[in-house]
């Protein structure tokens, strides 16, 4: 077994992999299959991040708890996601409570992605549209891409670069020789 550190890009899902519902300003998750519609050049950009880097996938989904979605819904919507983007890991939470330790921005999922797949953190990425997505990353020693989709909510201060589309952030990604 190979010791060898590895290198990821934890992937946010709502608003990063697939265009959310947006309502006044805020996002949400769509609750139907159908509604599960992925930005353009996601497959392009996945494809080539994956010749460098685990894709792993942390998305809190507290609708699961709320039971405004099924879990079969959910599962054809990341069975879909698998087919477009091949992603490595696909972490959920549940959770509706802050509380939770799985529920970003709380460690748990990430912590439980690095341990399993042997991540080094220094050299992984994050890209998320929340400060939610960007607080634990930072934490973590990620570097950390914020797609600021100016939504009506805390934004994150800390971040390693800012972008308007996954596009970019791929793209700042694989030309980053920092
Ligand atoms: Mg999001």
């Amino acid at each position: 077994m190979s010791l060898k550190k590895r290198r990821a890009v934890f992937l946010d899902r709502d608003g990063v992999l697939n265009i959310p519902i947006i309502k006044k300003n805020k996002s949400y998750a769509p609750l139907k299959y159908k509604d599960f519609k992925l930005y353009p050049k996601l497959k392009f950009y996945c494809q080539k991040l994956k010749l460098s880097f685990l894709l792993i996938v942390v998305t809190n989904q507290p609708d699961i708890g709320r039971k405004k979605i099924k879990l079969t819904e959910l599962k054809k919507m990341h069975h879909k996601l698998k087919k477009i983007i091949n992603y490595d890991e696909l972490y959920f939470c549940s959770a509706i409570s802050k509380k939770s330790y799985y529920k970003k921005p709380n460690p748990g999922m990430i912590l439980r992605a690095i341990k399993e797949f042997n991540i080094e953190p220094k050299k992984s990425y994050l890209i998320g549209d929340r400060w939610s997505d960007i607080m634990p990353g930072n934490k973590f020693g990620i570097k950390t891409l914020f797609i600021d989709r100016k939504y009506k909510e805390k934004k994150p201060n800390k971040y390693f670069r800012k972008v308007k589309s996954f596009s970019e952030a791929a793209r700042v990604i694989l030309n980053d020789k920092s």
